[in-house]
């Protein structure tokens, strides 16, 4: 028998575990509260950037096994319901917004006509599936039992379809026998191409994302801080990260300087393991993490420093070209983007700032109106005094130097990335700054 599987938000998590699971064999009903969201994905089109999902999302809704609504009982009928829905940063401090999964559970709950396992993808604070599991039983149907299950998403923008299914580990956070058979059946095809799995309690698997996230997080910003060194010593994080890296202990991954991380999760994410263990009086267990967030901030603020200095001490009236928006690059997400951070920085001081991206300019547009964005990157080059590499996109790695050292004013670079070919940037008569290395003409 073919399992029916409900997913419930269908943002960059949820669009790809829909259609994901759809290309493991289930038939798929997508629930969004966002009409235009679902409106695109019905007709197959991806509403965002992700590449090799717009494929699945076409090849599943045109065959009839993906379907997209707004209607929340449609999902009733499912095997088993994955909650994919957002937990942004609260407004008023540094917790996690678990307002979305609670109105979900409580939206889907009271639909339900048999027993239905509701399985947690989303990021949320330690202590949720609980609060969870007591809300459904408040409001299941008479006779109707409703097990919370968590399963933490680790997929990447970007990569998102292969992290699916093909991913590094698998994590069951479950109370029962029944729930942990429920998603082995679920991911029987994932499980049986050896991927590893992780059975817990519902507590260590929440953990298990947030901790991982802090982990990335820190390992980040342990680099950045050594390239506050360098920056203060005459040193090249490069070459120390490089070094570093080769230890197997400690491993190239994650340890490249440079502007730090943004994005939809590991901002919000290392802020609400923080204020979680406040709320749990663990709070000095996680303090180092504000650290964490600080270093990664203060980045930004040396990239408009180094901008500064490098047009000679004052930005107005400036041309300045910021090659990126998005947070990373393989998305169009520019939720907490450090470029855009900059960029609107830049502007602040006065600078005349073009930026552009080859995926999240109407992102960044939405966020961001008073920027302006170019339709290219000769465009945003043109006549510019200072040119900044702000998302390492291979469309700006596999720039030419010398063809667009002709288009701009003068010859000065930033790499905020520590991405570009120095040697030959600077071959062509560019000076060249990265971050945590001293200046090179
Ligand atoms: P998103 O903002 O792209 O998507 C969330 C979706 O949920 C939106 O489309 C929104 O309209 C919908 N929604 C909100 N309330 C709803 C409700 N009551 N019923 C139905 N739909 C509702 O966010 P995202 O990036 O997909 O992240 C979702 C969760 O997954 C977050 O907890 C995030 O931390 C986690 N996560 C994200 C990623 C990632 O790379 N984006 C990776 C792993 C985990």
């Amino acid at each position: 028998m073919t399992l029916t599987i409900s997913v419930i938000g269908t943002g960059y998590l949820g669009a790809t575990h829909a259609a994901c699971m759809a290309e493991l064999g289930y038939a798929v009903v997508g629930v969004d509260t966002d009409p235009a969201k679902i409106a695109d994905l019905s007709d197959g089109r991806l509403p965002f950037y992700e590449p090799g999902l717009p494929e699945l999302i076409l090849a599943h809704t045109s065959a009839g096994a993906l379907r997209f609504t707004t209607e929340v009982a449609e999902a009733a009928d499912a095997d088993v319901h994955f909650l994919c829905v957002g937990t942004p940063q609260r407004p008023d401090g540094l917790g996690a917004d678990t307002s979305h999964v609670r109105a979900a559970v409580a939206g889907l709950v009271p639909h339900l006509r048999r027993d239905a396992l509701i399985v947690g993808k989303s990021t949320v604070p330690v202590g949720t599936a609980h609060e969870l599991q007591d809300l459904a039983d408040s409001l299941a149907p008479e006779g109707v039992r409703v097990e919370i299950a968590w399963n933490p998403e680790f997929l990447r923008e970007g990569r998102s379809v292969e992290d699916t299914l093909r991913p590094d580990r698998l994590v069951f956070g479950v109370a029962s026998d029944a729930a942990e058979r429920s998603l082995r059946a679920v991911y029987e095809r994932v499980l049986g191409a050896g991927t590893p799995l992780v059975v817990s309690d519902l507590v260590s698997a929440e953990l298990v994302k947030v901790s991982a996230n802090a982990f990335l997080a820190t390992k980040i910003s342990f680099i950045n801080a050594v390239a506050e060194l360098c920056e203060a010593t005459g040193g090249d994080v490069t070459a120390v990260s490089e070094a570093l890296g080769h230890d197997a202990r400690i491993g190239h991954a994650f340890l490249k300087a440079g502007l730090g991380f943004g994005g939809g999760c590991l901002p919000k994410d290392i802020r609400a393991m923080m204020a979680r263990a406040g709320e749990l009086g663990v709070d000095q267990a996680l303090t180092f993490l504000r650290e964490v967030d600080d270093i990664n901030m203060r980045r930004r603020h040396r990239v408009v420093e180094l901008a500064t200095e490098e047009v000679g001490g004052s930005l107005l009236g400036r041309r300045v070209a910021v090659l990126g928006a998005a947070f990373k690059p393989l998305t169009d997400d520019v939720r907490d983007s450090p470029a855009l951070n900059v960029a609107a920085q830049l502007q602040l001081r006065g600078a005349g700032v073009r930026v552009y991206d080859p995926q999240a300019i109407d992102n960044a547009r939405a966020v961001f109106p008073t920027l302006t964005y170019a339709d290219s990157a000769a465009e945003a080059l043109a006549d510019a005094d200072l040119v900044l590499l702000l998302t390492e996109w291979s469309e700006f790695l596999e720039l030419d130097p010398e063809q667009v050292g002709g288009l701009v004013a003068q010859r000065r670079v930033i790499d905020g990335r520590n991405a570009l070919d120095t040697d030959g940037w600077r071959r062509a008569g560019w000076s060249y700054r990265g971050l945590g290395r001293p200046r090179m003409e």
